[in-house]
């Protein structure tokens, strides 16, 4: 016997058409480039998304055309966050922070035909534009002025009237593409789909879950070209919750005096930004009333229990972590307030510095050398996950090792789950450093090293830094009778990597260690070199910089 409810398809179109209808006079409030405030409603801004997306078809896109933005967090971005996908196209988040190279490979794989840019990225964006293969370029400015052979973002809507959200038949059909760091190879392509994207709302706004109610005001600090932006733009506009964007503007004052001016209930980062907040706050314990704040959500990397226990006690702050992935859309776990778990004290904030339990329909197991691992809190094993938000391929690749043969997605997170379920990270198996939140290849990093006259091995680790929670180290063998010179080995490196990506420390060495089989044991230089960056010292006022 079959069900007989109606097979209405997940669309980002149902979703939008409920929140223009129902939440149209909630507000967005966002920061302009010269950090003023800018004001409207939901309507306003679907209003405008629909104009875009009629633009877009004025210039000749079909459905499933790729359309890239090269954006901070702010009201025209969102507008392409909800435009694009609802006119049939897929809005594909170019991540500012990558190396040009990087960039034009991953908008000419994409096949980007359009790239929605901020005016002040411009000079990062020309860095790669030729090689990228666009046909428009679509600039988002105040001023209206745009460089030659550009478009002008609101003279393009000022031209087209508003048409209705497509009805999307196919529910399985792209709305958005991310790319997700290759340890080795080339930048990989994560397609969304309508369905993933609704479904992922759903389940992140869900209670205890990100819980985003009507009545919250969210501040979305993660970027809208990270991970989804953990889905919150759409979370959010689901809710009808109010939205904050800071622009570029994530100095830890000036989201402060966000959270406080616009009363944020919820809000959303990597580490890095939450630790510049503290020490900001601790600098000045008296001046800001964050009462509203109700829930701060930090992931992306792991959240120390230190931070968590001198925000609630020192700020009266409750933290809660999450763990995912771009491919997982990005929601995987959570930390939520179970019940059984301990609410207050240390016990809470050793419970919140787990990655928390897998959120529903997210299906967990962990694989060690003699097959799955038992959930017992002690043996590890890397993390393999399925769910309908999780990626099944890759983005024109039809086989990847990172799918197993029936049907689950490895994580490259070696893991510990606990006969309740919670899962801590122990290590990483993907051999990348996670700085600020944002991925660097050691791979890429060895292999270019490897390249210079007086090195005849390296190896990159990952290295835990006060700041950044990690920041690369590199270890080198010289050749014989070489002694290569670090501030060489930097500009060497200089050449080919943006500047946040070379190893703040150079060590020399007679030899690597090996396993039997020949391959250098990272645990084990990972253990010498623990406390290598240790009494680096903590000065957060930005993310790390581009090329
Ligand atoms: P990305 O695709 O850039 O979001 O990176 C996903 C990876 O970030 C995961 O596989 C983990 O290695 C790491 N990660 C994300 N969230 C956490 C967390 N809460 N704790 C530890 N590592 C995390």
């Amino acid at each position: 016997m079959r069900g007989l409810m109606m097979d209405s398809p997940l669309t980002l179109s149902a979703l939008l058409r409920h929140t223009e209808r129902l939440h149209g006079t909630r507000e967005i409030v966002s920061r302009r480039a010269d950090r003023s405030l800018h004001r409207y409603t939901y309507r306003d801004c679907l209003r405008r998304a629909r104009q875009l997306g009629a633009a877009l078809r004025g210039l000749g896109l079909k459905p499933g055309d790729r359309v890239a933005t090269f954006a901070w967090n702010h009201h025209r971005h969102l507008e392409a966050w909800f435009g694009v996908p609802t006119a049939g196209f897929v809005m594909h988040t170019l991540n500012i922070r990558l190396h040009p190279d990087d960039l034009a490979y991953i908008a000419r794989d994409a096949g980007d035909r359009v790239a929605l840019v901020d005016e002040v990225l411009w000079p990062q964006f020309e860095k790669f534009a030729g090689r990228a293969g666009f046909e428009h370029v679509i600039v988002m400015s105040e001023q209206g002025v745009s460089p030659a052979g550009a478009l002008d973002y609101e003279a393009l809507l000022e031209g087209s009237e508003p048409e209705p959200f497509v009805d999307i038949a196919d529910e399985n059909s792209a709305a958005a593409m991310c790319y997700t760091s290759g340890t080795t190879g080339r930048p990989k392509g994560v397609v969304y789909s309508h369905r993933s994207q609704v479904l992922h709302t759903m389940m992140s706004a869900a209670p205890d879950v990100f819980g985003a109610m009507n009545s919250d005001t969210v501040l979305p600090v993660v970027p809208m070209f990270h991970a989804n932006a953990w889905g919150i733009p759409y979370s959010a506009a689901m809710v009808g919750a109010v939205q904050v964007l800071p622009h570029r503007f994530l100095d830890a004052a000036s989201i402060v005096e966000l959270l406080e001016s616009e009363r944020v209930t919820l809000t959303a980062g990597v580490p890095t930004i939450w630790l510049g907040i503290l020490d900001y706050l601790d600098a000045n314990p008296t001046r800001h009333d964050l009462s509203a704040l109700r829930c701060m959500v930090i992931g992306g990397a792991a959240v120390p229990e230190s931070m968590i226990r001198s925000y609630e006690e020192r700020h009266n702050l409750r933290i809660m972590q999450g763990w995912g992935m771009t491919e997982m859309s990005p929601m995987g776990s959570f930390t939520t307030d179970r019940a059984g778990a301990p609410r207050s004290g240390p016990a809470s904030h050793r419970y919140r510095a787990t990655q928390g339990r897998p959120v529903p329909f997210v299906e967990i197991r962990a694989r060690g050398d003699e097959g799955l691992v038992p959930w017992d809190g002690v043996t590890m094993g890397e993390l393999e996950v399925r769910g309908p938000w999780i990626a099944s391929a890759y983005h024109g690749q039809s086989a990847d090792a990172a799918f197993t043969d029936d049907g689950w997605f490895r994580t490259g997170d070696i893991v510990t789950i606990a006969p309740t379920g919670e899962l801590q990270i122990q290590d990483r198996c993907k051999d990348l450093v996670k700085s600020g939140g944002e991925w660097i290849s050691s791979v890429l990093l060895e292999n270019h090293l490897m390249g210079h006259p007086h090195v005849a091995e390296a190896a990159v680790i990952a290295v835990a830094h006060p700041q950044w929670q990690e920041r690369p180290l590199a270890v080198v063998v010289p050749r014989a009778n070489c002694t290569p010179n670090v501030d060489e080995l930097r500009e060497f490196l200089a050449v080919q990597f943006a500047r946040w990506w070379i190893p703040d420390a150079f060590v020399i060495t007679d030899a690597l260690p090996r396993t039997a089989t020949g391959k250098v044991r990272k645990l084990d230089l990972r253990a010498m070199h623990a406390n290598a960056y240790a009494g680096a010292s903590r000065v957060v006022d930005e993310l790390p910089r581009t090329a």
